[in-house]
């Protein structure tokens, strides 16, 4: 049937595709495009749906509308060009057992006459209609009867396609490598097989390819989901191991000059950030580093846990540095550090592609000595700065925090003594992006080795318990569950379009009253981002000459300038708009206690967790806050809003929903979707942690499991994981 150059240890993963001569060049370009090289590749291209044509019949009126498979005899062909729409119509009229017939139908597609010539025995499956009284199945999937049930006849796979390669071949492939997957080896052994009742490597290919029921579909992409997920189980213990071997420098804990420092704050921690604090500078004591995440809900205060980390960090003479993913955030947080720090002798640097400055207090004409905090009637004072000066000032370590956007620190940055990392409103950071920050890291005080920076990642929105697990398995998780005392709580309110204008009135008075508003025209995919800017626009003009003439209403997207943005935002900032209409660019961290009212556009195409977080924007001041979801139609979905502002509740309803490809996000694209299928599926989860822990505990090297190791080479070069 084909051939292959077998080599000669037998190894499957070795049987490349180039080396299957029925697969033509132009097929080998394609695969090689889609990253599939070998058998083992294309079998585990996996459907992404079935279509059911497991209903064999005799045509009837009774089956119009359904999906049905109908066989017998070609009798008449037809082909019909319609020039003018430079079509084809391919007609196909075909005989079944009891002497009924029925026309088959394509468009475009004339070469099928080719296979199907008068007199042909064949099956046909698609939905039956009927039309002029003549049963049709339009565009049917088709094969010869004496083939086995390939394409027709049974649960067909519908594979994710690229152009030039269409479902029906990877079938026909598909179908005859099967056989070769009796060579494949499995990394799950026969006892693991057992213990959770999962498929052998070979079934589960056959029965995800072409099941032979629902349940055993279900129960083969479970096999699958289990396997890769247990892969990121090995892989995130290995590399927490590794991490856990890294040296790193001991910054210890100062109980006088923590509580000082909470004593300065204008509020009291919550429990939750008690106990975070605590966790992480008990981790900093360590020489291992530190790598948590900080998991919590928009406005549970995660600022001033990792300002706490900070302040202990620099006191005992080491640099830090914090990573917003925007200019905006990164702006925002140097004030509040600023501000957090005012009487310190820190300096303290903004670094990012429109901004660079540098905030220090003035009496301290020295850089940073082991003497403060300093309690001297001195002033912090900031200065603008070229990038060189920054960059010189941070590797000579004149510059103790320094905050900037992820790309620029990463790139650019060469410290004197890193010690501690702080990435902010981040759901992932890769091990390969670490990995260049460990690059940076500071040279340990006693020996010249290189040690690694204590790292703090910090959520952008709660992440249910499951899905932290699976995710961040490398990291040990602090939580904030708990939402400071003093929040006013947000009003949460569904609006249908007939009641638009009531709320454009009650906007009005609380305008009137001093408040300002938040109107958002969030974005929907990223290829769409033109249009949500378009629709900003427009709805900005239409708001400001009809509805709000007597108001100014700022206009905030993702085409303006960093100059342009950081204007909008002051002018919202000081009240001289009193309505912001913004794309979704508002989403992270933006910080206007006064901003009370939200209004979310087209709230019913976003996820809870999405419209959670806007709604986080607002409910940051001493005011009663609104958030107003305006829907075409109102979805019951969204009523978890009205009811709760639990974040993690938020989340876990949306995990459950949308499943976790969804909830993450195109962020997580690269995360296998069998393994996204199955990911709040906790059971899976924890088992496929346990099993992979079970067995780095006896084989840490992984020296009795050579397929086990390979497998997670490969599968990390194609992923990355924390
Ligand atoms: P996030 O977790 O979203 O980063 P922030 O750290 O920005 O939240 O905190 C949101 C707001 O809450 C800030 O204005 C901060 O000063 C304030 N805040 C933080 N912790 C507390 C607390 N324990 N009590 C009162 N306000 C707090
Ligand atoms: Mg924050």
């Amino acid at each position: 049937m084909f051939h292959i150059i077998q080599s000669k240890n037998n190894m499957l993963e070795k049987i490349l595709l180039k080396n299957i001569s029925r697969i033509s060049p132009k097929y080998q370009k394609i695969l090689t495009k889609m990253e599939i090289f070998s058998v083992e590749d294309l079998l585990r291209h996996f459907p992404f749906r079935y279509e059911d044509f497991r209903k064999i019949v005799l045509l009837s009126p009774e089956y119009i509308g359904e999906n049905v498979t109908l066989e017998g005899k070609v009798i008449k062909t037809r082909l019909n060009r319609i020039f003018k729409k430079r079509m084809t119509i391919t007609e196909v009229f075909v005989q079944d057992k009891a002497g009924n017939s029925f026309k088959a139908v394509w468009f475009n597609q004339p070469f099928i006459l080719e296979n199907l010539p008068e007199g042909v025995f064949a099956r046909f499956s698609g939905k039956l209609e009927k039309e002029n009284r003549i049963f049709n199945l339009k565009n049917p999937v088709w094969e010869k009867t004496a083939r086995e049930n390939t394409h027709t006849g049974c649960l067909v796979p519908i594979y994710p396609e690229t152009s030039g390669i269409t479902s029906r071949w990877i079938r026909w492939q598909i179908k005859s490598l099967l056989p070769l997957a009796k060579n494949i080896p499995d990394i799950l052994t026969k006892e693991i097989q057992d213990k959770y009742n999962l498929y052998d490597l070979s079934t589960a290919f056959s029965q995800i390819h072409f099941p032979e029921s629902w349940e055993k579909m279900i129960r083969a992409r479970k096999r699958f989901a289990f396997e890769e997920i247990f892969l990121i189980q090995m892989k995130a213990i290995q590399t927490k191991k590794k991490w856990e071997r890294e040296k790193s420098n001991r910054i210890k804990f100062d109980l006088q000059l923590i509580k000082k420092f909470l004593r300065e704050l204008p509020f009291t921690l919550t429990d939750a950030q008690k106990k975070s604090s605590f966790e992480i500078l008990k981790d900093l004591e360590k020489s291992k580093p530190m790598n948590r995440l900080l998991n919590g809900d928009v406005g549970s205060g995660k600022t001033v846990v990792s300002a706490i980390a900070i302040l202990q960090t620099i006191y005992v003479g080491f640099q830090t540095a914090l990573m917003a993913p925007t200019e905006v955030l990164a702006r925002q947080h140097f004030e509040t550090f600023v501000n957090f720090f005012q009487k310190y002798s820190f300096n303290i640097a903004l670094l990012t592609s429109s901004e660079k400055k540098i905030s220090f207090l003035k009496s301290s004409s020295s850089p940073f000595q082991n003497n403060f905090p300093k309690t001297d009637p001195s002033i912090r004072v900031e200065k603008k700065v070229t990038r060189e000066e920054i960059l010189s000032q941070i590797k000579n370590g004149q510059i103790h925090l320094i905050i900037g956007t992820h790309a620029l620190i990463q790139k650019d940055a060469q410290f004197k003594n890193l010690s501690l990392v702080i990435v902010d409103e981040q759901h992932r950071f890769g091990v390969a992006q670490r990995a260049q920050l460990q690059e940076k890291a500071a040279l340990s005080d006693d020996t010249d080795q290189k040690t690694a920076p204590h790292f703090l990642s910090m959520t952008a929105t709660p992440i249910p318990r499951t899905l932290a697990i699976a995710f961040f398995g490398s990291l040990d998780i602090s939580i904030l569950d708990e939402m400071p005392k003093n929040r006013k709580p947000i009003e949460t309110k569904i609006v249908p379009p007939e009641k638009r204008v009531a709320v454009y009135d009650f906007i009005r008075c609380q305008i009137k009253s001093g408040r300002q508003v938040f109107i958002i025209f969030p974005l929907i995919e990223e290829s769409q981002k033109i249009f949500e800017v378009k629709a900003a626009v427009a709805e900005h003009k239409r708001l400001s000459e009809e509805i709000f003439p007597e108001f100014n209403l700022g206009l905030m997207h993702g085409k303006l300038k960093p100059r342009e943005k950081e204007n909008v935002m002051k002018k919202f900032k000081e009240n001289f708009f009193q309505i912001l209409v913004s794309t979704s660019v508002v989403e992270v961290g933006v910080d206007i206690p006064n901003a009370t009212i939200m209004i979310i556009e087209n709230a019913e195409r976003f996820g809870l967790t999405q419209l959670h977080q806007f709604r986080g924007r607002i409910g940051r001041g001493n005011f009663m806050s609104f958030c107003f979801l305006f829907c075409q139609k109102v979805s019951s979905r969204l009523k978890v809003l009205e009811k709760t502002t639990d974040g993690f509740k938020i989340a876990e309803k949306d995990l459950k929903l949308r499943g976790p490809g969804q909830f993450f996000g195109s962020l997580q694209s690269g995360i296998p979707d069998i393994a996204m299928e199955n990911l709040n599926n906790l059971k899976l989860i924890h088992f496929a942690r346990a099993e992979a822990q079970h067995i780095l505990q006896k084989d840490p090297e992984l020296k009795n499991h050579l397929e086990i190791k390979k497998a997670i080479e490969k599968f990390a070069r194609d992923i990355h994981l924390e």
